[in-house]
């Protein structure tokens, strides 16, 4: 930096570009507007400015405000005084000029021109909802709801949170009780929690639409009572306030039912009391309002030593549904009546793994017998948490945690393994391998990566018999190269076949360096060096190929067999992840062998 310079002087875009700020500001005389500076400090600039609007005797007062980073962030409008029924943010009175599109702003644009052009485009549009022209004001604006909920964002309790049904449509009736499961959240405040809006009910107590909830709750959740009242609040992020206005609109019910009213507000009173209050809310494009928006307000009473209560708090609604979470991805409607065992919870399988639980796959076993230790968590999705810990039971239990909508389990095991003792058997009369072909006659899909060649020609051969696709995936010493193969029922080769053709060369085989071979302390079997960022490679394959086969047609599950994938070249060197894909026809000395 230059002696004398001020601090952050040279981080003022205006400083930066003295040339562009005259050009910016010679623009508004143009426009015959006449802007004040308002703020110019600390790279923040703010202009105000009395803008004329077509159709208006009087001018409308806009704030400007420049980015730090201009010009290559927007700036932001308000008209302060002024109140438009969208397109403008209730609180900040900011003005929605661009969508929140990336791309929008063109940084090449004089902010005054923008404006011009903008906010006229912007009036039009509002003009045409005004009129019902819903045609021409689809033209005009992103066709995007423009929901209430998001404003109560700003001051929400931190870490808490509410789910609800975001599918359920406005309760009939003025309020009523509602059940909330409640499980505490670990957070710095030490307050938080998570509530799943199970049930409303009327103030009698009778259900009032569906139930709501996920497969499988946690154990220390506790069910508990609160009210819910139903009417438009305004954008305010002032949580007493609200909550006024809901016991006002309570008050006013029971000038007409004061008996269930003191019955709501009653059953309501708790360590944790929580009022719910319901509106229409926009949920998509159009001049219908037929979704239900929520804000929750939660008082923590004070307990006789004083240890808790103050203020009510605002706690964030959020829809937590099905539809509400799978929308982003159509072919996740097909997965979900969907069940996948994932055999080996290594490197490759526990990515796999979590990435179908991620998809929508509806129910995922894990099958290993091995304990998360601290080296393997750097190709292993979870970290000290999971350290010690079955690794099976440990993504079982963060798959139900986080994905509420799988239905995870796990089985622990060695598959296959020989019994030398009778003590030692397991107990009970079946075979010891029941568990597993039960598991097996009764999944979708059996993902192999258990990377050892013992496990998959059995499983391959058993997945065969009992009619389950069964898709393989490993990678090659000092992780060279991979592969993902898929083998149906009623598929022409199988694994065994697969082999054959590696012998005859008919089918490349992928690249392996045995340079990157680690051997463990004790008698273990030998294990490879590489990351799971180049692992994952061979995970995401066969996510891919498991959806595709799943998916009854919605993701497309490619025409090959075997992909065979290289990342290191004959000289070891990195190249870019190559996949190639292969048939795998019966093999003459297996499943084409004449009989
Ligand atoms: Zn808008
Ligand atoms: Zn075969």
């Amino acid at each position: 930096m230059a002696k004398g310079t001020a601090p952050g002087a040279d981080q003022d875009w205006w400083a930066l570009w003295p040339g562009l700020f005259r050009k910016e500001l010679a623009a508004f005389p143009r426009l015959e507007i006449a802007p004040r500076i308002v703020h110019k400090k600390n790279g923040v600039l703010i202009l105000e400015a009395d803008w004329p609007v077509q159709g208006q005797t009087e001018p409308m007062l806009l704030r400007i405000g420049y980015s730090p980073l201009h010009p290559f962030f927007r700036p932001a409008v308000a008209a302060p005084n002024a109140t438009f029924e969208r397109h403008q943010n209730p609180l900040s009175r900011e003005l929605c000029l661009l969508t929140q599109e990336a791309g929008q702003w063109d940084s090449n644009q004089l902010v005054a021109d923008f404006i011009q052009e903008r906010l006229e485009h912007l009036l039009r549009a509002l003009k045409a909802r005004k009129d019902g022209r819903w045609g021409d004001a689809a033209g005009l604006e992103e066709q995007a709801a423009d929901p209430l909920m998001p404003y109560f964002l700003g001051t929400s309790e931190e870490d808490s949170v509410i789910l609800f049904d975001g599918q359920s449509g406005l309760p009939p009736g003025p309020y009523g009780l509602m059940e909330v499961v409640c499980s505490s959240r670990s957070s710095r405040t030490g307050a938080a929690f998570e509530g799943v809006l199970r049930q409303l009910k009327t103030s009698s107590g009778a259900a009032v639409g569906k139930r709501f909830g996920f497969p499988t709750e946690s154990q220390d959740a506790q069910v508990l009572t609160g009210r819910w009242v139903k009417f438009t609040p305004p954008a305010t992020t002032d949580a007493r306030e609200l909550l006024r206005l809901a016991e006002e609109e309570l008050a006013r019910q029971a000038v007409m039912q004061p008996g269930s009213v003191r019955k709501v507000n009653d059953a309501a009173r708790g360590a944790l009391c929580i009022t719910g209050i319901v509106f229409p809310e926009e949920v998509k494009y159009g001049p219908e309002k037929d979704g239900a928006g929520w804000v929750f307000l939660v008082e923590r009473p004070a307990l006789l030593d004083g240890t808790t209560g103050g203020a009510p708090q605002l706690v964030l609604g959020e829809r937590a549904g099905k539809d509400d979470i799978f929308s982003r991805l159509p072919v996740a409607k097909s997965l979900l009546p969907k069940k996948a065992v994932v055999v080996g919870a290594g490197a490759i399988g526990s990515f796999a793994g979590l990435e179908l639980a991620r998809a929508g796959v509806g129910e995922v076993t894990f099958l290993d017998f091995d304990t998360v230790q601290p080296g393997n968590s750097l190709r292993w999705p979870l970290g000290r948490s999971a350290w010690g810990r079955s690794k099976a039971a440990a993504l079982a239990n963060f798959i139900a945690e986080n994905y509420p909508w799988t239905r995870a389990s796990f089985a622990q095991g060695r598959l296959g393994a020989a019994f030398t003792d009778v003590a030692s058997l397991p107990d009970g009369s079946a075979n010891v391998l029941a568990p597993v072909f039960d598991l097996l006659r009764d999944t979708d899909v059996v993902v192999d990566a258990s990377a050892s060649e013992e496990v998959q020609l059995a499983l391959a051969h058993h997945s065969k018999r009992l009619g389950v696709p069964y898709v393989i995936g490993y990678a090659t010493h000092g992780v060279a190269g991979g592969v993902v193969a898929r083998f149906l029922p009623d598929g022409e080769g199988c694994f065994v076949c697969l082999q054959e053709h590696w012998k005859d060369e008919r089918i490349p085989e992928p690249r392996v360096d045995n340079a990157g071979l680690v051997i463990p302390v004790g008698c273990n079997a030998p294990t490879f060096t590489g990351g799971g960022f180049d692992l994952q490679e061979v995970s995401l394959e066969i996510v891919r190929t498991a959806v595709g086969l799943l998916s009854s047609g919605s993701y497309d599950p490619g025409g090959w067999t075997v992909a065979v994938l290289t990342l290191k070249n004959e000289d070891g060197f990195r190249t870019l992840p190559r996949w190639e894909g292969h048939p795998c026809p019966a093999h003459p000395k297996c499943c084409g062998a004449k009989r």
